[in-house]
């Protein structure tokens, strides 16, 4: 049990609900595993409580906060300041102080990149297929855009919301980058080509684990490598039926890691080493009852 006193440092969690969140787990574990006198904690804020709760922290003397569903966007108007790729996607998932007031940043696409990296998938120069086009979606479009990838093909099931997030990455990076598609024109993608596929609709998510947005078999021979941003189950139907036409398939709980620990270098100003966050993953897929 972690000794607190008249020094220790408070960050959290502010969302609703954030009961089942695993972000106390992977930060007092860092900061019990560095040896550093910081706890961790879930706030549930009311709706319209917000700006009330972020002043509250800063007056408080909170070292920093993650943001989960549903004020990543709402928190912005909150903030002295936002980093530049956050303000893009129009989301922050967390706050660091500074003088003044808090700084917003988006861990959650840099969290992303991160396990991309370590299961060494590329998106420099890749053609990608992209699944979605909510809030994660978008932040993975800017990102497949901010490292220069080929194509992103972003399919979506309402075609606007596909169209709008095209238009807002190809004018944010000035090329051509995002092509956006109906849901249901995937056959019409070059098959002359492999893809990395990403992942990023709620479809399939528990407890609908049975379900994949994509089903026709034909589309997963296009596939390499598909990257689902879901982590439960921990073996989606979409994953499934990439594995079967002999693509690698991965799921979503990296992702989650990552933007843990990333969070917690910016509140720290310090670099998690990769044997610590591996020792937090462990402890995460054991939460899950993942075994791999
Ligand atoms: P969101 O903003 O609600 O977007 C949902 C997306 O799913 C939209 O593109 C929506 O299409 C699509 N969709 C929903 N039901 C559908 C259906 N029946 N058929 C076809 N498309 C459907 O959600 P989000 O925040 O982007 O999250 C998306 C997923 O990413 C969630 O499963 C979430 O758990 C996961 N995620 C994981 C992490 C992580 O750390 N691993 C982080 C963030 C999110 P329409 O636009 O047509 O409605």
């Amino acid at each position: 049990m972690q000794q607190i006193d008249g020094y220790t440092r408070l960050c959290g969690l502010i969302g609703n609900p954030v009961e089942h969140t695993m972000s106390p787990m992977i930060h007092n574990t860092l900061a019990r595993k560095e040896g550093r006198n910081l706890v961790y904690v879930p706030f549930h804020v009311e709706h319209g409580q917000v700006q009330k709760a972020v002043e509250g922290a800063y007056a408080l003397n909170v070292l920093g906060l993650n943001v989960t569903v549903p004020y990543k966007g709402e928190v912005i108007g909150c903030l002295t300041d936002t980093d530049a790729m956050a303000g893009r996607i129009g989301a922050v998932n967390t706050l660091v102080r500074t003088d003044g007031g808090y700084k917003g940043y988006n861990t959650d696409m840099m969290g992303l990149y991160r396990a991309l990296c370590s299961e060494e998938i590329r998106l420099e120069g890749e053609e990608i297929i992209l699944l979605g086009a909510g809030g994660a979606a978008r932040a993975v479009a800017f990102l497949c855009a901010s490292k220069k990838a080929a194509r992103v093909y972003l399919l979506n099931r309402t075609l606007d919301k596909a169209k709008q997030v095209a238009e807002e990455v190809n004018c944010a990076y000035a090329y051509e980058c995002v092509i956006p598609m109906q849901m249901e024109a995937y056959a019409t993608i070059p098959s002359d080509k492999k893809y990395l596929a990403i992942q990023a609709t709620s479809v399939g998510l528990y407890p609908n684990v049975e379900e994949a947005v994509i089903t026709d078999s034909a589309f997963y021979e296009k596939i390499h490598t598909g990257f689902d941003l879901i982590y439960k189950p921990a073996e989606t139907k979409f994953m499934a039926l990439v594995r079967e036409k002999g693509g690698q398939a991965f799921h979503g709980l990296k992702m989650l890691l990552y933007q843990g620990v990333i969070a917690y270098e910016l509140w720290n100003d310090t670099e998690v080493s990769e044997e610590d966050a591996l020792a937090v993953y462990g402890k995460m897929k054991a939460e899950m009852g993942i075994r791999d």
